[in-house]
């Protein structure tokens, strides 16, 4: 496939996901504008993602902190924001964090400390959010939501790391029924912690990183202002 055969097949596939979360946000009487696309490039190479930022993404997400390392030093030249979203093993911290506009994958406390830790060692503060295990799959990470409140006390304190919000996946085959419940626990989730009161103004938890390809306009019809979509940006590229 030429690059310019690819530029037309992603440029595409952006428009028509643009155009899909314009008008799930819309329905929830939503301003188009206040969801962000996170493009999900895990799945992709550099020629791939070049093609996306000529297409106007240029806010990208990876899930493996040796991935995301490699990209951004292949892609110093583009003007892309990373966002890390998948398990950051301690020993991976130091070498991510300098790399990544947030961290939207925080899943334990122990992570969020060494987080907090470095990032004072390189005079970094680094947005974070609280990944939440809403379905409760064994297989997800994420703090249980029963654990969110007792966390945020602990991490109001990290002078390095700024909770910006939730972030979730949904149950992995329960279909579209299932994520909306699912996406739906993690906004009542931070309207119980906004009554608390704890967190202002500190923090007013803003972000709601929730959805991916299947399910994002159920996803930005409960609240969410970051959907994480890499396989619907790809589609016929083979
Ligand atoms: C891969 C991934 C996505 C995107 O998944 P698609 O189904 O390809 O849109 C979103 N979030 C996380 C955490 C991922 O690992």
């Amino acid at each position: 496939m030429t690059t310019r055969e690819l530029d037309a097949i992603i440029a595409e596939n952006v428009a028509r996901v643009r155009r899909q979360m314009a008008d799930a946000a819309v329905r929830a009487g939503r301003d188009a504008g206040d969801v962000r696309l996170v493009a999900v490039t895990k799945y992709v190479g550099t020629e791939e993602i070049r093609s996306l930022v000529r297409a106007g993404c240029t806010l990208l997400g990876e899930n493996r902190p040796q991935q995301l390392a490699a990209k951004a030093e292949a892609l110093r030249d583009e003007p892309i924001r990373w966002h890390m979203i998948g398990p950051v093993q301690r020993n991976k911290i130091r070498r991510t964090l300098p790399l990544v506009e947030m961290i939207e994958s925080a899943d334990s406390l122990r992570m969020i400390e060494a987080v907090d830790r470095v990032a004072g060692e390189l005079s970094l503060q680094v947005p974070i959010l609280l990944e939440v295990n809403v379905s409760g799959d064994a297989s997800k990470h994420g703090f249980s939501p029963d654990l969110v409140v007792e966390t945020l006390k602990k991490v109001v304190k990290f002078p390095h790391v700024q909770i910006k919000g939730l972030m979730c996946m949904a149950a992995f085959d329960g279909g579209l029924d299932v994520a909306r419940r699912d996406f739906r626990r993690l906004r009542m989730l931070r309207e119980e912690i906004r009554k608390d009161g704890f967190l202002l103004p500190k923090m007013d938890l803003f972000e709601l990183s929730m959805g991916m390809s299947h399910d994002f306009k159920v996803a930005i019809e409960e609240g969410a202002t970051i959907v994480r979509i890499g396989s619907a940006l790809f589609e016929g590229i083979g």
